[in-house]
């Protein structure tokens, strides 16, 4: 099947450093229950109805003019999607950004963005890839790994089991990937979303403390709830995951999370120079 994309975001100040481009890949091996990008699941081509902007003009069969009814995945060649990044080449260079691949899961396309990355580095662009670390790392590094100048990686669940039952894979593979990479020493920056009722415990967190100090990860992001994927269900015409909170995670119950973390992440050094 050909990568589609489903979203190219120009001037993003949040995915890597410096203004960047972030390009979205449709297709995940995970269903995390929380995903605030549902469209990003399945590798085909869906369709996303917008209530909001329908004018009831009965023109559907037609096609529709007012982006009531979009299509989420389209095909670019490597050539058409390098060409596309590199309209803002200039902006990366004076603000020291690049471009960011991400999903859904971007290394479900190694040989895609490889040969997007190769058109990409002849232009000096910085490239990160956003990934949640289920992918196959011996063909990723025979081939896309060296073009790669950073890793934005997630750390859900340390819990095999309850990774499994909350995004419907063992963590098992992810973990293995995460300290291959870690060893290759390219430059990491491992993400932990923060998600009511999922990850956001303190089990999980101290599990995921004493993961990175074994790591020797010197510092990592969080990534607060955010129930954004709920509309994008019913814009799918599909049902969100029951649980799931409709309210952002709140700026005093991240704090604490982060606070929490860093807490366990001190005790779990210290326990390694007492060892
Ligand atoms: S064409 Fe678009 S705006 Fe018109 S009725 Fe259909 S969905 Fe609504
Ligand atoms: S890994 Fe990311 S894109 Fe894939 S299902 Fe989970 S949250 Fe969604």
């Amino acid at each position: 099947m050909k990568p589609l994309v489903f979203d190219i975001a120009r001037a993003s100040g949040v995915d890597g450093p410096g203004i960047r481009t972030v390009v979205f890949l449709k297709g995940c091996p995970l269903r995390c229950q929380w995903c605030q990008n549902p469209e990003s699941q399945v590798p085909a081509a869906e369709n996303l109805f917008y209530a909001e902007n329908c004018i009831k003009c009965g023109c559907c069969d037609q096609g529709c003019y007012s982006l009531a009814r979009q299509t989420a995945g389209q095909y670019y060649p490597p050539t058409e999607l390098a060409r596309l990044i590199l309209r803002d080449k200039i902006v990366y260079q004076v603000s020291s950004g690049g471009v960011t691949f991400s999903g859904g899961e971007p290394l479900m396309f190694i040989d895609y963005l490889y040969e997007t990355a190769q058109i990409l580095k002849q232009e000096n662009i910085h490239i990160a890839v956003e990934t949640c670390g289920y992918f196959d790392f011996e063909l990723f590094e025979r081939t896309l790994l060296p073009l790669i100048d950073l890793f934005l990686f997630d750390i859900k669940l340390m819990d095999p089991i309850r990774h499994e039952i909350v995004t419907g894979k063992s963590n098992h593979l992810i973990i293995q990937n995460f300290k291959k990479l870690c060893a290759s020493g390219v430059k990491i920056i491992p993400r932990v979303p923060l998600i009511p009722g999922y990850t956001a415990s303190r089990e999980n967190l101290s599990q995921i403390a004493a993961f990175f100090v074994e790591q020797g990860v010197a510092d990592c992001a969080f990534l607060p709830y955010n129930p954004s994927g709920i509309s994008k269900w019913e814009r799918l015409g599909k049902q969100p995951p029951a649980n799931l909170s409709s309210v952002p995670m709140a700026l005093e119950d991240e704090q604490k999370w982060i606070a929490l973390f860093y807490r366990e992440r001190e005790t779990k050094k210290s326990n390694l120079l007492h060892i």
